[in-house]
């Protein structure tokens, strides 16, 4: 058996037929902007692997803090221990994220760090003396996890809602802001969703506890940019009702939109803020809930007091000490600069499949480049297709989308950007 034929036969792959599996590629090694494939073959990752590696592969900078790390001390219980790799990320974090965001929850995944939001949420309605808000509102399309409780308030259609009837919480959905964030605003609530949002959280607002979101950018759900003036006024009809904000930046975090975080597009901030994927420049699976001290005082001084959440595997040091690498990185750097001129660039080289029969739209914000198919697109064919042009590029729904790493030179992102019209073309 080569080692595929046993990888097809034993290995389950994210979203995939175990029993069908499509192509896969033998990885042996990554560096920087690249992918090596077991015969050679060095692909541009398109995707920075899940939209995670925003410094590159195997960054020294950051393969050495872990290195560091590893040899005095890989991992360590959190309960009643603290250590400097966690104190100093805290310090980090806190020197980039909204200024309200004090209280920090590390934890292992995305889909965990939304479970703990969604919990805080919850303890904090009850500390406060309501039970009954225990349910929540989103817009549709929205993508926040694979756990139970974040695949709740997943789109209920992408998220296969009526496959899992019955075992899945019912949450409370509007449709996702018409107005994009290249449109100018419309106060009109009829036009501008609020009137909608309104209307959901007047008539149910005794049972929610959150409003959670992706804000500005929704991913996984189809890769929509909208307009942040919809987030200040939903943020006004959430405090009429006493339902919290939660906002989650798993995607957009770390400058990926042209801002450190989607939330700076706002003038006003939620009350639980959900980090993941670049948090470790993608090096390490690691997240963070962060909240403010009105969520953590009403959850302490109420009942139980102790928030109910502690994975085994909480703050370990390995991770904290990628993250602070990774965010020191970043602060060090112009990313601002560079984010902007990857966008120009995308912008530019990518308006031509505007004229092809089968786009439905192009659009970019900050290192976020999207050509929108009015068709489905299969990952696999556009896999072995963009293989051909040396870059790995892997589509879902009707989006052919790059997320490149931000070291990614002007020639590299012209060859994405090929890669992305080659397919647009022939898919
Ligand atoms: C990827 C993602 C998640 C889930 O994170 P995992 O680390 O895969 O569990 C949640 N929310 C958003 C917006 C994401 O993009």
């Amino acid at each position: 058996m080569t080692p595929l034929e046993f990888d097809q036969k034993h290995l389950w792959h994210p979203y995939t037929n175990v029993e069908k599996p499509g192509p896969t590629f033998v990885v042996k090694e990554t560096e920087g902007m690249h992918i090596t494939l077991d015969d050679g073959t060095k692909l541009i990752d398109a995707m920075s692997s899940w939209w995670c590696m925003m410094h590159g592969h195997r960054h020294p900078k950051i393969t050495q803090a872990i290195h560091d790390q590893l040899d005095r001390m890989p991992h360590v219980m959190f309960g009643g221990l603290t250590h400097d790799p966690a104190i100093e990320l805290g310090k980090a974090l806190l020197r980039v994220a909204p200024p309200s965001m004090q209280r920090i929850f590390y934890c292992d995944s995305g889909s965990v760090s939304v479970e703990v939001a969604m919990k805080m949420a919850v303890q904090y309605q009850h500390a406060k003396g309501f039970p009954g808000r225990s349910h929540f509102a989103t817009i549709r399309s929205g993508y926040h996890g694979d756990t139970w409780k974040a695949m709740s308030v997943c789109d209920p259609t992408t998220g296969m809602h009526h496959l899992f009837q019955g075992a899945l919480s019912v949450q409370h959905f509007v449709d996702r802001p018409p107005i994009r964030i290249t449109e100018a605003w419309n106060d009109d609530p009829a036009l501008n969703g609020l009137g909608d949002l309104r209307a959901l959280i007047e008539a149910n607002h005794r049972e929610i506890a959150a409003f959670i979101l992706e804000p500005v950018v929704q991913g996984t759900g189809g890769m929509y940019f909208y307009h942040p003036e919809y987030l200040n006024q939903a943020r006004a009809i959430c405090d009429e009702f006493g339902v919290l904000l939660i906002f989650d930046e798993i995607a957009t975090g770390f400058g990926r939109t042209g801002k450190m975080f989607a939330t700076d597009f706002c003038s006003i901030e939620p009350d639980i803020l959900c980090l993941g994927k670049a948090l470790t420049g993608g090096h390490i699976s690691f997240a963070t809930t962060m909240t403010n001290d009105r969520m953590a005082e009403g959850i302490g001084n109420g009942e139980p007091g102790i928030f109910m959440h502690g994975p085994t595997f909480m703050a370990n040091p390995l991770a904290c000490a990628a993250a602070r690498a990774s965010l020191e990185l970043l602060e060090a750097q112009d990313w601002h600069g560079t984010v902007n001129a990857i966008a120009t660039q995308m912008t530019q080289e990518l308006a031509p499949a505007r004229d092809l029969p089968n786009v439905a739209d192009v659009r970019v914000l900050g290192a976020i480049g999207v050509i929108e198919m009015k068709h489905r697109v299969s990952a696999d064919e556009a896999h072995a297709l963009a293989r051909e042009m040396g870059v790995f590029l892997r589509p879902f729904g009707t989006n052919i989308y790059t997320m490149p790493p931000f070291i990614a030179s002007p020639d590299e992102v012209s060859k994405i950007c090929a890669g992305m019209l080659h397919l647009a073309r022939v898919l």
